[in-house]
């Protein structure tokens, strides 16, 4: 059979998971497809028009540090900037931006569309091209000819291409789904319910009965989002508000500086009043999630605001953020007040917000209803463990975020690169990343509802902070392909600056402090730099002076970041960052090395893997609930394992046992069988 079009990875949905996919995919040489149901639409923000977070603005420096693309993009078109947390420790500070909608989407696609190799393209995907384990059987009625690149000695059956609703096929050595809320997606507005993949754009119908054709086993998940309000009409006079940070922090370490720190808008802060929870709790039976509607499971940490309500009834107010979609609109986003019940519900609730009482309402809230594929299908790489060449990434795995996507996104392009090239995977252990948090939780756990990262899913956050997620994993990005020349370069000129002055500062006592500071430090005699910062009120920025004029060479200034003055409370954002770094690997240094003992006992148990071929069925006290807890994941290590929900410690140290017994019987058949 002739396909239309031939290419090593396709990559099916422009998403915030498809642009990076498709982006590694290309990046790393392969000729790469991206298609879409609209061009117009990609890396479409469907929710509130921010990046980051707590937690999420991890994700986006670790995309970032891998050589993926969100992080520039939003510092390209971010018209907000703040760094939460920074009131805490250094462990879950987290930069945040609100971005221009309009201006996201067009900076992406011209990412996209400057990058070799990669083509983007309109096109509903209706179906996958299946080939049978070793035979030529297909799916899509398409016959595939010609010898496979790949000799993979593959059991499974392999994807080998694309159908597209317009009839033509396209073949792919991998595939990469990233469909987000589209599959079977179904809106609800109150009691109106109608079939879409977001408001205004159509469903995935026919994807998503092709991939429950191939057995894939799928849950209905749901999620939802606010009303968006005309800021003509808002009386902004009575909210508070909240301005960006002065100098902001970047997301990408290919940012040097924000340049248009000058220009950000403001947000403003809101709360809902008990006329709004009364007016609530008067028609909560009209919204779907509570009159049996919507069946399935949104996401605990975004609640509608009639869950919240319900939920916490003594709650006197919730707050609301009324954020700027961009910088040429009066489109306002409603953050907090997410919703599906009836728009008379939803008109009348928001006028009961004071400074809202004439707000137009552009667009309704409403909920979706989505169909996800259950993680515990796919292998850490994301590939699917039944199909070959076949890999998911995205909300389609059950999760929700932009940033959750995109990590996931650039992991699954990686990956199918690699594949294509037949080189090892790259695989991410706990310890290194939040992205293998995140997957390895999905692969392990599965997922009831939309799943969203915090930094309390990982056992070392402090090693998982945002300053180090280039040291964490820049090098896996150069090692594949994704950080170029120019970034690899300034990368390890950045190792070497904070090592020296790490050094500097353990091996160098302070001669002529300040006033100021001798008075704020009291008796500093003899102590070390590295001495005095370990003292709670001590900050790096107090010696800023001192190293400019001592050692201004272990000062990261570019020519054009030359401060004009000596206050180092104007430090620009890149020397701050890496101060602060420097600051944080000092003062925590205890706390460091004793999680590093824990890394190195948990890397090991990563390393004891359970073979392909154990049966769990022949492991003799083992419950049947175990072994089909256990069967369902097929984990790839003991430490895996232990983290599947209800997975007793006894029986994973029963397959630890089982593992050398079955090892030897293994070897026995296979020597019969020669
Ligand atoms: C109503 C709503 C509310 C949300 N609320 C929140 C929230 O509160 N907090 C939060 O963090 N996230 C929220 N999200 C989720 C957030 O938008 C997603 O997590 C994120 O966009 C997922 O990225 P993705 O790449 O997986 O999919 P998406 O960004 O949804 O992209 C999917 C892409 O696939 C394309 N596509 C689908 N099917 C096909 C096909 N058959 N052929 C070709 N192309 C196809 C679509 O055109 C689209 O471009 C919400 C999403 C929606 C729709």
């Amino acid at each position: 059979m002739q396909f239309s079009e031939t290419y090593d990875v396709v990559v099916i949905g422009a998403g915030h998971a498809g642009c990076e996919a498709a982006m590694a995919a290309a990046r790393m040489g392969l000729r790469t497809a991206l298609y879409t149901l609209n061009l117009d639409l990609i890396a479409q923000m469907s929710c509130n028009p921010a990046v980051g977070g707590i937690a999420k603005g991890h994700l986006v420096r670790e995309v970032d540090a891998l050589g993926g693309i969100q992080g520039e993009v939003t510092d390209h078109v971010g018209i907000q900037f703040r760094l939460l947390n920074t009131s805490r420790g250094p462990a879950v500070w987290s930069p945040r931006a609100q971005c221009d909608k309009q201006q996201y989407k067009i900076h992406m696609r011209q990412v996209l569309e400057s990058q070799p190799n990669l083509r983007i393209k309109q096109a509903e995907v209706a179906d996958l091209i299946i080939e049978e384990a070793g035979g030529r059987k297909q799916e899509a009625g398409a016959d595939v000819s010609g010898d496979r690149r790949l000799a993979t000695g593959d059991s499974r059956r392999r994807c080998v291409g694309i159908a597209l609703r317009d009839g033509r096929t396209v073949r792919a050595e991998a595939v990469v789904i990233t469909t987000g809320t589209f599959l079977n997606g179904l809106i609800h507005c109150g009691e109106q319910t109608y079939p879409a993949g977001r408001s205004g754009e159509p469903p995935s119908v026919l994807l998503g009965e092709a991939l429950k054709r191939l057995g894939l086993r799928g849950c209905r998940l749901k999620t939802g989002t606010p009303p968006r309000l005309d800021a003509r009409t808002i009386d902004w006079s009575r909210f508070e508000p909240q301005p960006g940070d002065a100098d902001p922090t970047p997301f990408s370490f290919r940012t040097r500086r924000v340049t248009h720190a000058d220009g950000q808008v403001a947000c403003h802060i809101a709360f809902t009043t008990p006329e709004t929870h009364r007016i609530i709790r008067e028609n909560v039976h009209r919204s779907p999630m509570y009159s049996g509607q919507i069946k399935s499971i949104g996401p605990r940490y975004c609640p509608s605001i009639e869950d919240k309500i319900v939920k916490f009834p003594h709650h006197e107010k919730h707050q609301l953020f009324l954020e700027p979609e961009g910088l040429n609109t009066y489109e306002t986003y409603l953050n907090g007040m997410s919703t599906s019940l009836p728009i008379d519900v939803q008109l009348a609730m928001v006028a009961s917000v004071p400074g809202l009482e004439k707000a137009e309402m552009l667009r309704p809230g409403y909920a979706i209803e989505y169909d996800s594929i259950d993680p515990t299908e796919l292998e850490r790489t994301l590939e699917t463990k039944k199909i070959e060449g076949l890999f998911l990434a995205g909300q389609i795995n059950g999760t929700s975020g932009y940033e959750e996507a995109a990590c996931q996104g650039i992991m699954a392009g990686i990956n199918a690169a690699l594949k294509v090239k037949n080189e090892p995977p790259l695989v991410l252990d706990r310890t290194e990343a939040y992205t293998a948090i995140l997957i390895d939780d999905l692969i392990s756990k599965g997922t009831l509802e939309p799943y969203r990262m915090f930094t309390s899913r990982a056992e070392f956050r402090l090693h998982l902070r945002i300053d180090n997620a280039d040291r964490r994993l820049s090098p896996h990005g150069r090692r594949v392909g994704l950080i170029g020349d120019q970034a690899w370069a300034d990368y390890l000129a950045k190792q070497q600056r904070m090592s020296a002055l790490k050094d500097y500062l353990e091996n160098t006592r302070p001669s002529g402090l300040p006033a100021a500071l001798a008075e704020k430090i009291g008796n500093a005699a003899g102590a070390t730099y590295a001495q005095l910062l370990k003292r709670p009120e001590v900050t790096i920025e107090d010696f800023v002076p001192m190293l400019r004029r001592n050692v201004p060479e272990l000062l990261f200034l570019a020519d054009d970041q030359r401060p004009t003055t000596d206050d180092s409370s104007i430090l620009p954002s890149q020397l701050r960052n890496e101060l602060k770094s420097v600051e944080t690997e000092i003062k925590y240094a205890g706390y460091l090395q004793q999680q590093e003992r824990a890394i190195e006992r948990l890397k090991k148990a990563e390393q004891r893997s359970i073979p392909d071929w154990f049966d769990y069925a022949s492991v003799s006290g083992l419950s049947r609930e175990m072994k089909e807890k256990l069967q369902r994941v097929r984990p790839r290590t003991i430490a895996q394992a232990s983290r599947i929900p209800g997975v007793t410690p006894a029986a994973v140290s029963l397959v630890n046992v089982y593992i050398e017994i079955q090892a030897r019987r293994h070897a026995s058949s296979l020597s019969t069988a020669d």
